[in-house]
Order: structure tokens, then C-alpha cells, then sequence
């Protein structure tokens, strides 16, 4: 089965893996820092905090921006689960808000209707890798002083006007699973525009613990001493990851480029095809293309999926509209809320694309989706 999306791993990449399992740092060691520093670079200089994972960036996130229970967080539920249930977890009540029809990002304008005194943070998805419209949506927060944060688990490396993502938002999330832009297996990170957000990222993820003589409250226990003023856990991301990430931004560049090369050639040999539409885009952005979500006409979705699966190509849908998940239900959220996200979840279909996706290979995707759309099934290629 060709996959949606795979890693891209190198002999490079097994080297500093290795290099770093034999060094004395596993883990809280060099790489950590190298990393963030890479990454920072990336992040248009924003500083940032390595975490285990994407959801843990999430969550982190949330906690360095204060949010707790009576707090309200701003979610658009075109995106995977995380983005909400990160918040739950702190106490917080989701409110969705719609996409807008183009690129199936937050609209401003379900944030100006969402957006009360109770909002703590507005959530942004950039998905599939193309950056939400910030400027709008700062100006739809009105006079609110709830922070913005960009789940950018898709998008690093993208650009909005010109400005790289790292910049556009208070807090900027990364993962760096599998499939995503780069990886390190499992992993993430939180970029904080303010120093002081930064700093109670890094605090969260490292258990609350105060090690700076001048911040704690008892600072003559003792030289081995040190204190917890506000719970965190333990979201540490390890060297021998941290190093497997620092190998991936070096090639990020090619990455970005094979995927918006990819991203091109579907454009073209779909633009002509009936009953399928391709994704939209707008002039201010540089996506970093993700995913690439093609939508299914007429209600056959479940059809083409299941045509395309049994082809051997490994189509995803990406994503059930998040307030449709039964812990949401089960809160009392209800379908019908988010219109827009909702018909574009009835639609949406992922085709793989990853940097290793050969010109061969996509032309087969192309081929089983033509031959799916006039009602056959393409066999699958010889093992
Ligand atoms: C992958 C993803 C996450 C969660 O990242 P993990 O590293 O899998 O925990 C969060 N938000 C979005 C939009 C994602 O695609």
C-alpha cells in the first residue's frame, strides 16, 4: 500500500542518532539546545522549546498561556482532535468556530462572533501547511486580550505576507511525527513570541521545576535544592530525538520543495478531471504543503476512498470535524454547528504526498482516482 505520508530518513540521519546515543547525553544534554536553536532559525528567531510530542505542545502551550477552568479556548474543528482536547485536559470549554470555504482555515468572522471575555486563547489551525489568515484574525480578537496560537503541526517552514510561521501568533505548535513536515519519531515544540510565555513553556515542560537560585522562595536549602511553584509535567523531548531533528531541518528545505513540486503536478493532471476538486490557496501565502486534501463530489467520498484503498493507494481523510467525536457529543456538542468544516469533511480526501513519493508513484494516484471517479477500481501494483 503506498502510504499518505511517510519519513524521509538518511544514512545522515542514522548517524546523528548513533553519534548522540554514544555521547554522555541521552537526554537534557546539548542536542536539546541545538535543536531549539535550529529550530529558532526556522521560527523567523522566535524562541523555542523542544516537547516529546505534538499534542504535548498542545497542551503546553495552553498551560503557559494560563488556560484553566472558566477559561474559554477558540478551536476550528477542521483539524485533528488534539488542537480541542490539549485544552479539556486543563479545564478549559471549546468553542468551535466555522472555516472559511477556501482554504478551510479559522474564519475571522466566526472569531469575532466566538470571541468573549471568558477567551483565553484562539486557537489556529494551518492546515494542510497553508497558514491561516493571522492579520484578519487578530483584528476579529477585537479589544480581547486572549492570546493567538497557531497549531503549525503542518505548516513549518510556510510563510504568511512574507512573515514565516514562528512569527504570525503569541504560540506556535510543532509536531514532528512521522508523517509531518520533518520528524523525530515522536516530537514536537512551542514557539512563544514573548520571553516570559517561553519561559513558563519550558517550566510546564520540565515539571514546574525552579532551579534559578534567584526565583526560588526557600534559596538556602541547599545546593541540590529545587522547587515546584506551578505543576508541570514531564514533556521532555531526549538528545538521541533532538539530534534525528537536527539532521531533518537541514534537508527541510528539499522537503518543502519535492512536496510543492508534488502539489503542483497534482494541480495540473486533476485540474481537468470531473467530480473532483483541488485544493484553493491564497496569494499572500507560502504553504508548506502537508497534506494534499482534494474534495469528492456528488456524495461518492466513501466510494472513491474505498476504490483507491483496494487499488493499493493509501488515501486518508483528514479530519471527522472535531465536535463530532463522542466525548464532544457526549458534552452536548452538536452536528450542524460548523457548516462549512462539516461539508468539507463529506468531501475531503487526502492523496499521498511526501518527499519520497516518486513521479511514477503519484501518476499511479492519479491514474486509480480517474479510474475510481468513472466507477472501476485500478488493481494494484505487483508487489
Ligand atoms: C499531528 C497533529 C497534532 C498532534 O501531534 P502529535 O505529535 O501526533 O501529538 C496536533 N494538531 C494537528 C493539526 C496535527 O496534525
Amino acid at each position: 500500500m503506498l502510504p499518505y505520508g511517510r519519513q524521509s530518513i538518511t544514512e545522515d540521519d542514522v548517524e546523528a542518532v548513533v553519534a548522540a546515543l554514544r555521547s554522555d547525553w541521552l537526554t537534557t544534554g546539548p542536542q536539546v539546545d541545538g535543536f531549539e536553536a535550529d529550530l529558532a532559525e526556522w521560527a523567523g528567531g522566535v524562541g523555542c522549546a523542544a516537547v516529546s510530542n505534538g499534542t504535548a505542545a498542545l497542551h503546553v502551550a495552553y498551560a503557559a498561556a494560563g488556560v484553566g477552568p472558566g477559561d474559554e479556548v477558540v478551536v476550528p474543528p477542521m483539524t485533528f482532535v488534539a488542537t480541542a482536547s490539549s485544552a479539556v485536559a486543563l479545564g478549559a470549554k471549546i468553542v468551535f468556530a466555522d472555516v472559511e470555504e477556501e482554504t478551510f482555515t479559522l474564519d475571522p468572522a466566526a472569531v469575532a462572533a466566538a470571541t468573549t471575555s471568558r477567551t483565553r486563547v484562539v486557537s489556529a489551525v494551518d492546515y494542510a501547511g497553508h497558514p491561516a489568515d493571522y492579520d484578519a484574525l487578530r483584528s476579529a480578537m477585537g479589544g480581547s486580550d486572549a492570546l493567538l496560537l497557531a497549531d503549525a503541526a503542518h505548516s513549518i517552514g510556510a510563510t504568511y505576507k512574507d512573515r514565516p510561521v514562528g512569527t504570525l501568533a503569541d504560540l506556535t505548535t510543532f509536531s514532528f511525527f512521522p508523517t509531518k513536515n520533518l520528524t523525530t519519531a515522536e516530537g514536537g515544540a512551542v514557539a512563544a513570541t514573548d520571553p516570559r510565555l517561553l519561559e513558563r513553556a519550558r517550566r510546564f515542560r520540565n515539571i514546574g521545576l525552579v532551579r534559578d537560585r534567584n526565583e526560588q522562595r526557600w534559596p538556602d536549602e541547599g545546593g541540590w535544592h529545587q522547587e515546584v511553584h506551578e505543576f508541570g509535567l514531564n514533556y521532555r523531548l531526549p538528545d538521541v530525538l533532538c539530534a534525528l531533528g537536527r539532521s531533518q531541518l537541514r534537508r527541510l528545505d528539499g522537503f518543502l520543495a519535492r512536496r510543492a513540486e508534488l502539489v503542483a503536478r497534482y494541480d495540473e493532471a486533476l485540474a481537468d478531471l470531473p467530480g473532483v476538486l483541488t485544493p484553493g490557496r491564497r496569494s499572500w501565502a507560502r504553504p508548506a504543503w502537508h497534506l494534499y486534501p482534494v474534495r469528492i463530489l456528488d456524495g461518492r467520498r466513501r466510494e472513491v476512498y474505498d476504490r483507491m484503498r483496494e487499488a493499493g493507494i493509501g488515501v486518508q481523510v483528514n479530519y471527522i470535524p472535531v465536535h463530532w467525536h463522542p466525548a464532544f457529543a457526549d458534552l452536548g456538542y452538536r452536528r450542524g454547528s460548523c457548516p462549512v468544516a462539516e461539508s468539507f469533511y463529506a468531501q475531503e480526501l487526502s492523496l499521498p504526498l511526501y518527499p519520497t513519493l516518486s513521479d511514477a508513484d503519484q501518476e499511479r494516484v492519479v491514474d486509480a482516482l480517474a479510474a475510481a471517479l468513472r466507477g472501476r477500481t485500478a488493481r494494484p501494483a505487483a508487489a
